[in-house]
């Protein structure tokens, strides 16, 4: 057998495992958006029989030496890095017992089911003997899986391959006394009630206008994606040609709406941007949460709250709400878009902050996963946190330790991701404006398309040949860094 008929069997069986990934895909999108309540039971059963079906395709024994001839073949660059990323993938299939991912989705499930109600009545120990059992099958699955250093590697690597907490951790013991100082700094200065030009309503209609108007300008393909609403913002889709974009809309507050559909609509963006060529292959896929979050993010922060958009957005303000835009200008409206404030809540906090609540989240989890702290700690671990690095203390763990769904779903490792991804963004954008030139006087008159066609250059037509470290170092001469991260705020916020 020739290699290129070993590849193109290789190629046929991921076409196979790709159709039931889009399917699932499109089941999940479906039923946070459109589906009826009553369909749920006939939903769970379908998605997890061919969420089953996958699986088997995946672990299937004849795949797997497939994929040890390829590797020994001697392929191209390209191809090989196909191939080890399948096997990635596939070796961590293999290794964790069936009878162990029966079990976490079982819990998890019900951990689910019991973080719901216990946010809801602030009842921490109703929810504690489920995340107890949550984490000590996520150990277990770090055990099956393997690690060098310590478990909590192996879970890490599950959202960031190659992720070690060896090296998030210089990351965060610079992020977090820089943060916590550069909040104290920026709160002495700040306009207290910068935000209140933005009280009084905003219709939903003019402001669904005004997502779709976003979209557009960025570069988002309509022809190739959709944008509805959903509880919580996601974005998914079957392939780079059907991408599904959802986001929230407040009446209240325009900034819900504006910054969850920009967000979303960064990673709309990798995402239709991903070599259709390769589809179904790695090669066809994000490189890892971290990268994908950095799109999202540039998107969002280092575009969508500077300076320069205002000047893109105020006129569509002016348009689609006249009432509120009286009196409003571009200075006016940068202040109350980019106000700093400590707050309990990780998905409100601000720019500056945000990062500060991820630090506390990999503090826990670490020490978690090293048998240094127990389940039962952690509501008084994360009071004591939040007292010393953000200044405010939850008076119940709603606003605490169970403000986040994750741990329930046994999400541990994932936090970090958000972090990976403001660091990149930050080094995207700045290596973006260094090779683009005056990025500022083409995002005031909205002209996005430079920018979208370097991220697509440099980073979305590449999916998953690289790590995303070794993908930033090639796209701007550095890796992962806290420098150009700070620098953006520093020079944005006007502090040292
Ligand atoms: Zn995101």
């Amino acid at each position: 057998v020739t290699v290129s008929a070993l590849y193109q069997r290789y190629l046929e069986h991921l076409g196979g495992l790709h159709a039931l990934s889009s399917a699932l895909s499109l089941l999940g999108w479906d039923q946070e958006t459109f589906m009826p309540p009553r369909g749920i039971e006939n939903r769970a059963a379908t998605r997890s029989h061919l969420a089953g079906l996958a699986h088997d395709g995946t672990v299937d024994p004849a795949f797997g030496e497939l994929l040890d001839e390829l590797a020994a073949s001697g392929l191209d660059d390209v191809r090989a890095a196909s191939v080890r990323e399948t096997r990635r993938d596939r070796d961590r299939s293999v290794k964790v017992p069936r009878k162990l991912v029966t079990e976490l989705s079982r819990v998890t499930a019900m951990a689910q089911q019991a973080w719901v109600t216990a946010r809801k009545n602030d009842d921490w120990a109703t929810f504690a003997p489920l995340l107890t059992q949550v984490v000590d099958l996520r150990r277990q699955e770090a055990e099956a899986v393997g690690y060098e250093a310590e478990p909590y590697d192996a879970l890490l690597d599950q959202y960031e391959p190659d992720m070690r907490t060896a090296v998030l951790e210089p990351v965060f013991a610079e992020l977090r006394p820089a943060l916590v100082a550069m909040t104290a700094e920026i709160a002495d200065r700040q306009n207290d009630v910068a935000a209140d030009v933005l009280l009084g309503e905003w219709p939903v209609p003019a402001q669904e206008k005004l997502s779709r108007r976003l979209l557009d300008a960025m570069g988002f393909d309509f022809e190739a994606g959709r944008l509805d609403t959903s509880a919580h913002p996601f974005t998914s889709g079957a392939s780079p040609l059907d991408i599904r974009l959802t986001t929230a809309y407040d009446p209240a507050d325009p900034a819900k709406g504006i910054y969850s559909t920009i967000h979303e609509g960064g990673h709309g963006l990798y995402e239709q941007g991903l070599p259709t060529e390769h589809s179904g292959t790695p090669l066809g896929e994000a490189c890892g949460l971290g990268m994908h979050e950095s799109q999202s993010r540039s998107w969002e922060n280092q575009v969508g709250r500077s300076r320069a958009f205002m000047d893109f957005l105020l006129p569509h303000i002016v348009d689609l709400f006249p009432e509120r835009a009286v009196g409003l200008t571009a200075d006016s409206l940068f202040a109350a878009l980019n106000v700093v404030h400590p707050s309990l809540i990780r998905i409100d906090a601000d720019e500056v902050t945000y990062n500060l609540h991820i630090a506390l989240r990999f503090e826990l989890e670490r020490a978690l996963f090293r048998g240094e702290i127990d389940v039962a700690e952690l509501p008084d671990l994360w009071r004591e946190h939040m007292t010393s690095d953000l200044g405010v203390t939850p008076t119940g763990d709603r606003d605490g330790v169970l403000q986040d769904i994750h741990w329930s779903f046994g999400a541990f490792g994932y936090f970090p991701t958000y972090t990976l991804g403001n660091l990149y963004a930050a080094t995207l954008f700045r290596a973006a404006g260094d090779s683009l030139g005056d990025l500022d006087t083409m995002m005031a008159r909205g002209d996005f398309s430079p920018l979208l066609g370097w991220m697509r250059d440099n980073v979305h037509v590449h999916g998953r040949r690289w790590s995303a470290d070794e993908l930033c170092r090639r796209a701007t001469g550095r890796g992962l860094n806290c420098d150009d991260f700070l620098n953006h705020l520093r020079a944005k916020f006007g502090v040292s």
